[in-house]
């Protein structure tokens, strides 16, 4: 690419645009698994929407690939790709609260964390994840779910419209009123249709929450399980809690007797009164005493930033995933077996409630297809050693092909990493892929948005 090119595309920008040659490329080109290691051409970082345009302007002029990057925390690095102009979008932050409706605009480079502060000064949250340091772009985008969906769904239940930059370089506005079919591709679809520069989120009446996990010993997980999940099913939406295999971190609040202990937990979130969430929890407490329990009253964001320190950016991660729709005995014994065998101290198991509120809308009204799923499982390796990558990784793997058989079909696009292939995309999507594909043919027929769990669109080779 000519020199000048790059040039002027350099003055055209109010952001930053960094190549090879300047001092933070190496800090600029990581994203927060440790295990990708991508060499963009260009990263630009946009400081507005007109630098959105003209980026896009730029790489389809010179057709150079282009990825879109918000948090940077997609464990398959999909917010970055070799040889590519990488769409950074973490300088446009900014969260508008409107107290009144109780709606908030969000700006297409936030994390959660800088969402859950703007909207904790006002007691109010949106569902999302449960580390604060994950963006909003991407977690949005593939879905969302955390500590508040069983009472308030998933994060796209809760998206009012957006502000998008399609493949184009034009500007448009997805709404149920404004482009209703980019609307509905976009809470579910990713990063296929266009840039998204910011978010209108309804938000919701949290401040504090009854939160934190029981932990019990590895003896006792295959009961716990049995228990879970018939409770959590049926258990008041304003009962949250994730099932957990995971090694106790060596710090406070947790006794140094459990320090690197394997374990099984559940990580609770309750938004109603303690007495409620106590009074919920009391059976398990007696049939099942908790070996160690941090469950108290704390600000949501307290909660929602509670793992932040165990996962720092830099590790490395392979997860693999699924939907589960109901958990049997047989499943619950392979769960048991592999999750006992943990390979590093920062690798676990997730299984994520879906139902409750997130249950309501139906398959059709997003493009998640999943909604009579109970479960979103995920089986993370993760090390601060690259050495330990091959492990880490064989232990993933070999636990999700047990599982696998027991679950729903599909997984979570936001759990994958790019190696799954375009049959677990379809299969993810369902009933819905052939319309994901007709409304990306619209909006992206050369498919120029391919750095993602790529839809392609209907029609192309
Ligand atoms: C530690 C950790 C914890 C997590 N916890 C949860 C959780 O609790 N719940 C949950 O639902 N998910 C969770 N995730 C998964 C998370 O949702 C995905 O990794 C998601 O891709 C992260 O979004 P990002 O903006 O940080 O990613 P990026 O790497 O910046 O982007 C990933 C992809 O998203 C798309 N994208 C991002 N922003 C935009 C935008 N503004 N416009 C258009 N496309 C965009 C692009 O296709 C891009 O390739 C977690 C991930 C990690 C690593």
């Amino acid at each position: 690419m000519q020199q000048e090119a790059i040039h002027e595309f350099k003055s055209q920008l109010r952001g930053e645009l960094i190549g090879p040659a300047d001092a933070s490329y190496e800090t600029e080109r990581k994203v927060y698994n440790g295990m990708i290691n991508r060499k963009p051409r260009l990263i630009a970082k946009c400081a507005d929407v007109a630098d959105v345009m003209t980026a896009i302007h730029f790489a389809r002029k010179h057709g150079v690939r282009a990825s879109i990057r918000s948090g940077g925390h997609n464990a398959g690095g999909l917010g970055i790709c070799d040889d590519c102009l990488v769409i950074d979008l973490s300088r446009m932050k900014f969260v508008h609260v409107d107290p009144a409706t109780r709606k908030v605009r969000v700006g297409g480079g936030c994390t959660w964390g800088d969402v859950d502060h703007a909207l904790h000064a006002f007691g109010l949250a949106v569902p999302s994840g449960i580390i604060s340091t994950t963006g909003v772009g991407g977690l949005t985008l593939g879905g969302g779910m955390g500590h508040l969906t069983r009472k308030y769904g998933l994060t796209i239940d809760n998206l009012l419209s957006a502000d998008v930059v399609l493949a184009d370089g034009s500007f448009v506005v997805a709404s149920a009123e404004q482009n209703p079919d980019l609307f509905w591709a976009i809470r579910g679809g990713g990063g296929n249709f266009g840039v998204v520069t910011s978010f209108l989120f309804q938000a919701h009446p949290v401040q504090m929450v009854i939160a934190g996990p029981m932990l019990w010993n590895l003896d006792q997980a295959a009961e716990i399980m049995k228990w879970y999940r018939e409770f959590i099913v049926h258990a008041p939406e304003e009962l949250n809690g994730f099932f957990a295999f995971l090694t106790v971190p060596p710090a406070p609040p947790f006794p140094e007797n459990l320090h690197f202990k394997k374990m099984c937990g559940i990580v609770w979130c309750c938004t109603g009164a303690q007495d409620q969430a106590n009074r919920l929890l009391e059976p398990l407490r007696k049939l099942h005493p908790p070996a160690f329990e941090f469950f108290a009253p704390m600000p949501f964001p307290m909660v929602q930033s509670m793992f932040d320190g165990l996962y720092p950016p830099g590790l490395q991660w392979y997860w693999k995933a699924d939907f589960v729709k109901e958990l049997s005995d047989e499943a619950i014994a392979l769960h048991v077996k592999h999750g006992s065998e943990l390979p590093t101290l920062h690798s676990t198991m997730h299984l994520y409630p879906i139902n409750g509120a997130a249950h309501r809308p139906k398959s059709t009204d997003t493009p998640w297809n999943y909604r009579d799923a109970n479960w979103s499982e995920v089986i993370v390796g993760v090390d601060p050693n690259p050495a330990n990558k091959n492990h880490i990784t064989q232990w993933a793997r070999n636990y999700w092909e047990a599982l696998h058989p027991y679950g729903a079909g599909g997984a979570y696009v936001n759990f994958m990493m790019d190696d799954e292939g375009s049959e677990r995309i379809r299969a993810t999507y369902g009933s819905n892929y052939d319309r994901l594909t007709t409304i990306k043919a619209k909006y992206d027929p050369n498919n120029f948005f391919s750095v993602n769990q790529n839809i392609r669109p209907a029609g192309a080779a």
